[in-house]
């Protein structure tokens, strides 16, 4: 039965039979035949499992093997001159293709059906892709290999082909894949390296359909046993995946940690909000500077961003007064006069209520957002805060957003005098992606146009003076 198979699997030319009958000690004295060579160069592997041919040619190119450690093994490097614009034009094109392969892959899931064949299906599978010039001219590997081994080899291939696609995407820019495609695009087909050759036959024009060029890859795979070559491959992006892993998982933490430092600490995000840049600029004199502390909201000269962004102004949405946020939190501590007759705290400048009494409207949609969003579910599960919480939270993020957006607005201005404000940009910046970081975290990852709008609703809600 398995001869009759292997049989019909691949048949060979006549020139292929006239180098096949000079024995397998042929491949080593014909680079051209042996596909390992050029990747083997520029990932600079161990070459436990190359041919003397390749392991001199690694022992040439030394200086590549210590140099690179990391993620550039997976990549090699590509010219970084601009290219023609047909050129970038085709890589574009070969990017769009392997999105719809990861897509593919993806979806696979539990029950996987990408690319598990009997061995009966394999040989349909390779005969359909024996006219591939990247297939032709090679000593077919897996003939005479026992049925048990053959299981191995195509376990191995599989779990190669679709591990490397998987975590290279994990791993790696589009940069990186740009580049690849690139010095893949500048080469001849037959100088091009294997990982090169492979990605290339992923993101070919035809076959349209991506898993016939997946199927195809994995011919590739399969035949000139890449699973095994280049094993540290795979080897390489595992660990490199679990590190990234492991590091964005303590990453993770220190952002929930910030999230919940700040649900603590909420005093008047749910009444008060940052106003826009404009409302200052456009304000009287006097309304330029804080109510209750006397200093002016945009003063670099005078102030850290730290201590700006702190007592930026904020408008009470039930009387509308615009105050410095500090000195307002500030003003929630401070113990009542007469607590029996006026349990309730008023704002500092008028006699508007601001405590103990129904909370503005939410924009429309917040809630119904977090409740359904997956992110919000899993920090609430890992932190314990409430629904009610994150809500809080999300309109200290739109407060603070629209306060952090307006200082670095100004400080953007060329009209600090001698103030050097670049310190204060730095460090408005990474309030800035603090802040990015904690909105995807609480389900805002993907939708910006919908924050944004949720966000001018809440800045633009409640009384007006
Ligand atoms: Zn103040
Ligand atoms: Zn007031």
């Amino acid at each position: 039965m398995r001869t009759f198979v292997l049989t019909l699997w691949y048949s060979p030319s006549l020139e292929e039979v006239a180098v096949n009958e000079r024995g397998p000690q042929s491949r080593e004295t014909e680079p051209s035949t042996w596909p390992g060579t050029h990747i083997y160069r520029s990932l600079g592997l161990h070459p436990t499992t190359a041919t003397p041919n390749t392991q001199n040619r690694a022992r040439q190119n030394n200086s590549i093997m210590t140099n690179v450690p990391g993620l550039e093994d997976l990549f090699p490097g590509a010219k970084e001159t601009p290219a023609p614009a047909t050129v970038y034009k085709q890589i574009r094109q070969r990017l769009t293709r392997l999105t719809e392969i990861r897509h593919l892959i993806r979806m696979d899931g539990e029950n996987p059906k990408l690319l598990v064949y009997a061995i009966e299906n394999l040989e349909e599978l390779c005969q359909t892709w024996t006219h591939l010039a990247s297939l032709a001219n090679i000593e077919f590997r897996l003939k005479d290999m026992a049925a048990a081994q053959l299981d191995e080899e195509t376990r191995k291939a599989r779990e190669w082909v679709l591990g490397v696609i998987t975590l290279q995407e994990q791993l790696c820019e589009r940069s990186h894949f740009v580049r690849l495609l690139r010095s893949a695009l500048e080469k001849d087909p037959g100088e091009r390296t294997d990982l090169e050759s492979l990605y290339m036959t992923l993101t070919e024009e035809d076959p349209d359909d991506p898993t016939e060029r997946l199927d195809i890859a994995y011919t590739l795979v399969l035949h000139f046993n890449y699973a095994e070559t280049y094993k540290s491959i795979l080897e390489k992006a595992q660990q490199l995946s679990a590190r990234k892993s492991k590091a964005s998982e303590a990453h993770a933490k220190k952002v929930r940690k910030r999230i919940v430092e700040k649900a603590q600490s909420i005093k008047v995000d749910m009444f008060a909000c940052a106003v826009p840049l404009s409302t200052i600029r456009s304000a009287q004199n006097e309304e330029r500077d804080c109510p209750v502390c006397r200093n002016a909201y945009l003063d670099f000269a005078t102030f850290s961003a730290g201590d700006l962004l702190a007592d930026y102004a904020v408008r009470i949405k039930y009387c509308g007064h615009v105050v410095g946020k500090h000195c307002l939190e500030t003003w929630m501590d401070t113990p009542l006069i007469d607590a029996a007759r006026y349990p309730d705290r008023t704002c500092p400048l008028c006699r508007t209520e601001i405590e103990g009494r129904e909370t503005p409207d939410l924009p429309r949609g917040l809630r119904e957002h977090i409740v359904h969003s997956r992110q919000a579910g899993e920090l609430m599960q890992k932190t314990d805060l409430e629904t009610d919480e994150c809500l809080d939270v999300l309109l200290r993020l739109m407060s603070e957003e629209v306060a952090v957006g307006a200082l670095l607005e100004e400080a953007g201005e060329e009209e600090h005098g001698q103030v050097d404000v670049e310190m204060a940009r730095e460090f408005l910046k990474e309030r800035a992606e603090e802040l990015r970081e904690e909105k995807k975290m609480l389900g805002f990852a993907r939708s910006e146009g919908l924050w944004r709008g949720m966000r001018a609703e809440w800045v633009d809600s409640g009384v007006k003076r």
